[in-house]
């Protein structure tokens, strides 16, 4: 007698308790090939639809996110499977629907594609210039933002908004949630016209690097550890045909106190405990590490403000809580001392938040003092002066963000601090924690390696979609011939760049 093999389960869990809320079966390896097989079928359907077409796709799955029906019960679940709470649950869903609107927007606006035209002259042909979609897109959602960086967050909707099917690997932090959205976004997608296989979800540890390694799979983009987005862009690279990896991760994300910023002290420090510990500092933008005038008093008056500060929540996992404890140690053993800590709720993936600081000296390449430790734990360095500060901060890693608290728009030391600061960065911030990542036109989220394996890309923002596309220019090819955004009567009405002057759509 032969018994079909065991099928394998993700197991939901309640991280306030531990208990397991719901069993999820694992994809099987058919499962992922059929649904890649799919996305392959449907992605010259997908990239031929105009973006006004892709935009009522995503604003159908927006609308089915904010029925109040399905939006109670989606908030409902991924409380019980992050423990995030229904308040932030609640803002994070209206992000995520607004995002799938704004990518749709973008798409319609245009200029992503970057329309160039050189018309013919005597002594050229005519050239022009498109950018294409790549084709079907493996998504890596992270734990910490189980909507907005989730099956439907913003490396989905980008994709789609770009004209590339999406296969989404689901999050075992949140398996009942990811299936929820996935059932609801493949109805709106079909309601809404979209050609089957468009968009997908498979679950599983081994489906993330078949997903990888599929000959189907034409781009990833992972958002998550650093550890996770780099060991795929490994894999990406040792395929026979090399496809680009979008991975955003976690970086220790530095912050400057300005020696006259110094004068609010009390209040900055306030803000940095609420910056590091809210949503139980499960934020890829955490500021992790505080650079403060030497005298100021920073650190004690942060670690005061700690001791004030309610009990931690828990984390989204055993795994995410362990870690961070460790984290914490790994920053005493490389030369931090602990300032400060408040115990976590004790049952559950509970955690303790804790402030450390350590001298300057110990800021060198190689230190764990320069690395993430996700999880409510942070880092205060004192500095004598700015010019010793200056000449320390090139030894930090490349970072999603950074900022500077100043002493007002007049305080000298910004301009030294933005050009000190801007060869590490995607994001800088001045006078504001760099926690907020405003989906907008004008968003830049990504950075120097290690905060990115791409670092001339962004995963949130208008051009999140230009991760997606490449530019092809088709030469002396006949107007009937060429795609839609580089006839003459221009149907889908984009920017175009025509023999050098800009033509709006
Ligand atoms: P993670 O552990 O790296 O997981 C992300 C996803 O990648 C999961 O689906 C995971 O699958 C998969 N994965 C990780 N390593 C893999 C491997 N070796 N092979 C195949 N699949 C792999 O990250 P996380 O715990 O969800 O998120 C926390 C981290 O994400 C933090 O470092 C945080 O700073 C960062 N983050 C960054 C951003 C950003 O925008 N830059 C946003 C949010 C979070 P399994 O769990 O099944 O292994």
């Amino acid at each position: 007698i032969t018994r079909p093999p065991a099928q394998k389960v993700e197991r939901g869990q309640n991280p306030r308790t531990g208990r397991v809320t719901c069993t999820v079966a694992v994809t099987p390896p058919d499962g992922v090939e059929a649904a890649l097989g799919a996305a392959s079928a449907a992605s010259r359907a997908v990239g031929a639809s105009s973006p006004a077409t892709r935009a009522r796709w995503l604003r159908a799955i927006a609308d089915a996110l904010e029925e109040p029906d399905a939006a109670a019960d989606l908030i409902a679940l991924a409380d019980r499977e992050t423990a995030l709470g229904e308040t932030r649950l609640a803002a994070e869903l209206a992000r995520t629907a607004d995002q799938l609107r704004f990518y749709g927007d973008a798409a319609v606006e245009g200029s992503y594609l970057g329309v160039t035209i050189d018309r013919a002259t005597p002594a050229r042909p005519s050239l022009a210039r498109v950018r294409v979609p790549l084709g079907p897109v493996a998504v890596f959602g992270a734990s910490n933002f189980p909507l907005a960086f989730g099956v439907l967050g913003n490396d989905t909707a980008s994709a789609l908004a770009a004209g590339c099917p999406v296969v989404v690997k689901g999050h075992p932090a949140h398996p009942a949630l990811s299936a929820r959205l996935a059932d609801l976004a493949l109805s709106a997608l079909e309601r809404a016209g979209a050609p089957d296989g468009a968009f997908a979800l498979v679950t599983g540890f081994d489906s993330g690097a078949m997903l990888v390694q599929s000959p189907h799979t034409a781009a990833v983009a992972f958002t998550g550890s650093q550890q996770g987005g780099q060991h795929l862009w490994r894999l990406a690279n040792e395929r026979d045909v090399v496809i680009p990896v979008f991975a955003e991760m976690g970086t220790v994300n530095p912050v400057v106190l300005t020696p006259a910023g110094a004068a609010g002290t009390a209040e900055v420090a306030a803000g940095f405990v609420r910056a590091f510990t809210g949503g139980a500092g499960q934020f890829c933008t955490k500021p992790g590490l505080l650079f403060a005038p030497s005298g100021s008093g920073f650190a004690a008056a942060a670690g005061r403000a700690l001791e004030r500060s309610a009990p931690q929540a828990w984390c989204l996992t055993e795994q995410i809580a362990a870690s961070a404890a460790a984290g914490t140690d790994g920053l005493v053993e490389d030369g931090a001392t602990v300032v400060a800590r408040v115990a976590g709720p004790g049952r559950g993936w509970s955690v303790e938040a804790v402030l450390l600081s350590a001298p300057i000296g110990a800021v060198r390449p190689g230190n764990r003092l320069l690395e993430e430790c996700f999880g409510p734990v942070a880092l205060v360095v004192e500095y004598q002066d700015m010019a010793g500060l200056l000449s320390v901060l090139p030894r930090l890693q490349g970072t999603l963000a950074a900022a500077i608290m100043s002493g007002g728009e007049q305080d000298p030391d910004i301009p030294r601090l933005l050009d000190a600061l801007t060869p590490l960065v995607g994001r800088v911030v001045v006078d504001g924690w760099p926690t907020g990542v405003a989906t907008a036109w004008g968003q830049q989220h990504g950075g120097p390696w290690p905060a990115t394996t791409a670092p001339a890309s962004t995963s949130v923002g208008a051009a999140a979609l230009d991760r997606f596309t490449r530019p092809v220019t088709y030469q002396g090819t006949p107007d009937m011939a060429l795609p839609p955004p580089l006839r003459p009567d221009n149907p889908w009405s984009v920017p175009r760049r025509v023999d050098g002057a800009l033509e709006m759509g």
